[in-house]
């Protein structure tokens, strides 16, 4: 389990946290705010570690002591958490916490009533819990969890000091990757590429992990890329009947190869890519990129882009795929000539 101090890429909710800790002065219903899989959860949890544990040390929660051991194995009574039951967060759900809420923690000093889902409560349900945040009880943190703010009652957040978390940039995602046991089994080649996939989310690269979609992806954008330096039409044909058959994957494919070609773009144009698609040797690259030249580059980019917005617009994959391909070859022959 995370500790405070371990949670990658939210360096403004993490500050204020530690402010409110340093201070003592932890207002008494938190709001985390931001897209899914930013660590919302995980700091949730980590904070209930640090507040309770025996031996806290500035951020952290020891790990090791009775209370941290009992939270961490999600064993702790004090630390409750409500998720939506099906679509919604019941009114009983609320009603089964409020039964506690009058009576001091079991045996921590602090009870952290986590609501995994905020925008998931309601009517009759919403109001029970407006109800409770509004007459706070000494020792009793709600901290509730979001990825869709703008539909959290009104009257529930504006009860709550709000933390935003942020999408994660592709080095920081690496980072939280490797220090997740699921992550960790993985080479840093993959990771890197899934941190591309991900949109800032830990939790949608660790999936993208553990399908088979990120390599099917990955070769699909490889044999797009060969087929454009090819003189064959019939090995363009044969192809795109291929890939427009796995329109799943099509997205991630897309993106990879745009990934790409702005990473030859960055060095192309002596800015250095970001190296995080360089299975090839960097090297290799930058002659790809000079070779190519940033004219040709950015048009190849948008030749990429134009098929992103077809297919997300629902267009034909197969004749989309064609014209990419015919747009990545022309640029590319162009150039040799
Ligand atoms: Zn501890």
């Amino acid at each position: 389990m995370l500790t405070l101090s371990q949670i990658v890429g939210q360096q403004r909710p993490i500050e204020a946290l530690r402010r409110a800790l340093a201070t003592d002065r932890l207002p008494h219903a938190l709001l985390f705010s931001g897209p899914r899989g930013v660590g919302k959860a995980t700091t949730a949890q980590a904070l209930a570690l640090r507040l309770n544990c025996e031996r806290p040390a500035d951020l952290d929660g020891c790990g090791r002591c009775g209370s941290c051991t009992k939270i961490a194995g999600g064993q702790h009574p004090d630390v409750v958490v409500i998720a939506p039951d099906g679509a919604f967060i019941k009114v009983e759900q609320v009603r089964q916490l409020q039964e506690q809420l009058p009576y001091a923690p079991h045996e921590a000093r602090w009870r952290l009533i986590l609501v995994d889902g905020a925008e998931a409560l309601h009517g009759s349900a919403a109001n029970a819990l407006l109800k409770s945040v509004e007459e706070p009880r000494p020792r009793n943190l709600f901290v509730l969890v979001t990825a869709a703010a703008h539909r959290v009652a009104p009257t529930l957040l504006s009860r709550c000091q709000r933390l935003r978390f942020t999408p994660l940039a592709a080095p920081a995602l690496v980072t939280a990757l490797r220090a997740h046991e699921r992550g960790a089994a993985h080479g840093d080649d993959a990771l890197q590429r899934v941190a591309v996939l991900a949109e800032g989310s830990v939790g949608h690269a660790l999936e993208l992990l553990d399908s088979a979609a990120l390599a099917q992806a990955q070769q699909a954008a490889d044999s797009l890329l060969r087929v454009a330096e090819t003189e064959s039409m019939l090995a363009v044909f044969q192809t795109v009947a291929e890939l427009s058959g796995e329109r799943a994957v099509l997205p991630q494919t897309l993106e990879l190869l745009a990934f790409r070609l702005r990473d030859l773009l960055l060095l192309a144009t002596g800015l250095g890519g970001s190296r995080l698609l360089a299975s090839d040797t960097e090297t290799a690259l930058a002659q790809r990129a000079h070779a190519l030249g940033s004219r040709a580059l950015l048009h190849q980019l948008r030749a990429v882009q134009q098929a992103q917005a077809a297919l997300a617009g629902n267009a034909n994959a197969a004749l989309t795929l064609e014209a990419l391909v015919i747009a990545l070859r022309g640029r590319a022959t162009e150039q040799v000539r």
